[in-house]
């Protein structure tokens, strides 16, 4: 099977947690049926204060009312083309209400002088203990860099994160390896910052570090996920914390195993019917826009 450009983090840990909402996202393409409500927030929430770190780099120090404009315009932008699927007891006011409340809090904390925000990364991704390089670059964005060589990475979750979350998370790893490698060196800190959703909106800080063994770890995942896809191995992994949301649980329920690549069967006729479905009302909902 066709390898991936680059390895992101996002694609990887996706791999990690359900290969088979992998191959149905990124191999197989599937349009999806709904978006759910809190990935929206959370890019929404991102998009604003992409512009706020954006905005402080150059200098400025924009009110807080443009950061929550910003913040309902990408909300309502994101739900102009997509079914958006909310959990119960959540609709869109609440969203938002609690979205320009973390945002307000987030404004008003204190706050290390920005130098970079969105840093886009396409970087060779070597094992410093071989000297082995991955045959396909790791690609990624920090979403922000602080003076003194700090980085933050923004989340927005339904709960606190502890310590324990953090040694583990692939998405610091990546980053601070590309740090040391677009500034020649180490961080000094890795803050996850983040902006929690529950009944009283809080932000929680916390931080860590990452050494040379974390980014041997990461080399070698990349490698194996790699070699999973070249495999084509992509196994459901049912009872996930992403199953809830999954936007591909029809096609996953009537999956019947992945087929060996060059077989005989068209490419098509591979995709659980659920997706063969999902593919046509695509192509007719195309169809009919054109149309109009
Ligand atoms: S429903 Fe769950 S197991 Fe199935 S593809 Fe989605 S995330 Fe994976």
């Amino acid at each position: 099977m066709e390898l991936p450009e680059a390895v992101s983090v996002s694609h990887l840990n996706l791999y990690l947690t359900c290969s088979l909402k992998y191959r149905f996202q990124h191999v197989d393409r599937l349009p999806r049926l709904f978006r759910a409500a809190g990935m929206v927030f959370g890019s929404a929430i991102h998009k604003a204060l992409e512009w706020l770190h954006k905005e402080r780099k150059a200098g400025r120090n924009p009110p807080l009312d443009l950061l929550l404009r910003t913040f309902e315009a990408d909300w309502h932008a994101q739900c102009l083309d997509e079914d958006i699927r909310f959990k119960d007891g959540d609709d869109p006011e609440k969203l938002i209400l609690k979205g320009k409340e973390l945002l307000s809090e987030y404004y008003r904390l204190p706050a290390g002088r920005v130098k970079d925000a969105e840093l886009f990364f396409q970087i060779p991704l070597v094992n410093h203990a071989t000297g082995e390089v991955l045959g396909v670059p790791l690609r990624g964005v920090i979403d922000l860099i602080e003076e003194d060589d700090v980085i933050g990475e923004l989340k927005t979750s339904l709960k606190s994160w502890s310590l324990a979350d953090l040694p583990d998370n692939l998405q610091l790893t990546a980053y601070s390896y590309a740090y040391e490698v677009l500034f020649g060196r180490p961080t000094k800190d890795l803050k996850v910052i983040n902006l929690v959703r529950t009944k009283n909106p809080k932000i929680e800080t916390l931080t860590t570090g990452r050494e040379k063994r974390d980014y041997e770890r990461l080399f070698y995942l990349a490698k194996e996920f790699l070699r999973g896809i070249r495999a084509g191995v992509f196994i459901p992994n049912r009872g996930c914390w992403m199953c809830k949301d999954c936007e591909y649980d029809q096609d996953c329920r009537e999956w019947t195993g992945n087929e060996e690549e060059g077989g005989e069967k068209d490419a098509r006729q591979r995709l659980p019917a659920g997706s063969r479905e999902l593919q046509a009302r695509a192509a007719h909902e195309s169809a009919s826009r054109t149309r109009r």
